[in-house]
């Protein structure tokens, strides 16, 4: 354990540096503080370095299947080898991926991430018969994830307990979590998974399609305590905004699921603790309190927390909005128009804008902003888009002109917070820790003399966790993915699954 004591009290930033953001010109983009270095070290990694993982990685025939949470330098080593079998994704397409790579031939696999991830490709490849596929993390020790143990807790299960005993209840479950946990937890109430980017929609549309459910999220107490503040202050924005979060609401359904939404009080992330209140506390203080940073707030309506308090006030104030990503933009380009309409002036006019939101839909306002400016016949204005998460969060965007941004993907972690980006787990997997593993594993077409079997035996300490025993007649891995194919199933579709409502309301 990195630390001893979970959730401790709010914390400012190691170092209150400022955050890192893009201006918007004309003419194109700029980067500013930790966010340049950070693009730095993505686009212009070391030539050497990526040729001697490239080497290695076809020498032992491996495939790498990283979650998007490493960090920017990795990343970019990653992206710039030319070996087909590499993939850098959020947790449920690690698996997937894993087994297209075992399929082409692939005879390692190693995984880039927290414990719980790894299992998962494990558990994916052994079901999908690849059992003598290698399927490796890069260090011995464990690669733990405070919130999957959480779940693991006597306290949990006494939770789980209380939510079978009350009738219409769903377990919605994060997915930070391990296949046990949520094989055990779908043993003992209905349980589907969810992510940040989705649990807003999972929690509303369980209450759209089953208004008398009781809806049990964990094991995140922040999250938990977020989602209930987000779904009380949607009371305050009225049916219009409720309707735009989800259309089968209303003030008068959600003030009825609020009795009913219950989520587990002792599991918390540290990291996602220390960076929500204390990221909000730089952008109250360093930003929108400041008599000279002059900024506006932003929240997108699915960041929970904090930062979404924050720009309800800044909203109400005429500084801000919470809304859809077309209520930001609309702002924004608001602001933008008064300011252009003014004399122009020289040095051009800088406005300011944090963007509380998911990055994955920040490429689509940062081009939208460019070629409203583009288009004005005179350049006398820049936006500075300000991304309130921790300087080393960066993510890929898959975008040709902004490849990453600042920020978290949609997904694991905390949105608005620098979440699992910053975690000191995900820090375990480093470019030495991966280029080690990879010179102990067996070289392909090494000679007979070298035992493949004993090679893997040597580094069975860096072997993902196995999971031998069996709940109700189905392996643990079987049981613990029904809840992830559930939330495959939301997504797909937008409803529930059928099989999932008949067990809430059978049991
Ligand atoms: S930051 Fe993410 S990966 Fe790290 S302990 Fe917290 S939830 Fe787990």
């Amino acid at each position: 354990m990195f630390w001893d004591t979970l959730g401790p009290p709010r914390s400012p930033l190691p170092s209150a540096t400022p955050f890192p953001s893009l201006i918007v010109r004309a003419t194109g983009f700029a980067a500013q503080g930790a966010f340049a270095e950070a693009q730095a070290e993505f686009l212009d990694p070391d030539p050497e370095v990526v040729a001697r993982l490239e080497a290695l990685l076809r020498s032992r025939e491996a495939g790498v299947v990283a979650h998007y949470y490493m960090d920017a330098e990795l990343q970019g080593v990653l992206w710039a080898c030319d070996w087909p079998h590499i993939n850098i994704s959020d947790s449920l397409v690690m698996a997937d991926r894993g087994v297209d790579m075992a399929r082409a031939g692939a005879k390692e696999i190693v995984v880039l991430g927290v414990d719980f991830m790894s299992e998962n490709v494990r558990a994916i490849l052994d079901a999908s018969g690849f059992q003598q596929v290698g399927c490796w993390r890069v260090a011995e020790q464990p690669i733990g994830c405070s919130l999957a143990e959480a779940a693991e807790s006597r306290a949990y299960a006494a939770w789980l307990e209380q939510a079978a005993a009350t009738p219409n209840s769903l377990h919605v479950v994060y997915i930070n979590t391990s296949l046990r946990t949520k094989a055990h937890a779908h043993h003992v109430v209905p349980t589907i998974t969810c992510t940040s980017s989705n649990v807003v929609a999972t929690v509303l549309q369980t209450f759209a399609q089953e208004p008398q459910a009781h809806v049990w999220f964990g094991p995140d107490t922040y999250m938990g305590q977020n989602l209930a503040r987000l779904f009380a202050t949607l009371l305050e924005l009225g049916d219009d905004a409720i309707a735009a979060l989800h259309p089968a609401h209303t003030s008068e359904t959600i003030r009825a699921l609020l009795p009913r939404f219950h989520y587990f009080e002792q599991g918390n992330c540290v990291v996602h603790h220390m960076f929500g209140a204390a990221v909000t506390d730089q952008v109250e203080r360093d930003y929108y309190d400041s008599p000279t940073a002059n900024v506006d707030v932003t929240a997108h309506l699915e960041v929970p927390g904090e930062m979404f308090a924050l720009a309800l006030r800044a909203q109400r104030e005429g500084r801000g909005v919470v809304g859809s990503t077309k209520n930001i933009l609309d702002h924004i380009t608001a602001k933008l128009d008064a300011a252009l309409a003014e004399p122009a002036v020289d040095p051009p006019r800088r406005l300011r804008f944090v963007l509380g939101t998911e990055a994955g839909m920040v490429t689509a306002i940062v081009r939208a902003l460019r070629d409203r400016l583009a288009a004005a016949e005179r350049a006398t204005v820049e936006i500075e888009i300000i991304f309130p998460v921790a300087a080393q969060a960066v993510t890929t965007t898959g975008d040709t002109v902004l490849p990453i941004i600042p920020g978290v993907s949609g997904g694991e972690g905390c949105s608005t917070a620098g979440g699992c980006a910053t975690c000191p787990y995900m820090k375990m997997n480093s470019l030495d820790a991966l280029c080690d593993l990879l010179e102990r594993l067996p070289a392909a077409g090494s000679s007979p003399s070298v035992d493949r079997a004993a090679v893997h035996r040597e580094l069975a300490g860096y072997e993902p966790r196995k999971y031998g025993e069996r709940i109700a007649g189905k392996t643990v891995a079987a049981l613990g993915t029904e809840p992830i194919l559930y939330m495959r199933g939301f997504q797909q579709t937008g409803s529930l699954p059928q099989q999932l409502l008949a067990d809430l309301r059978a049991r």
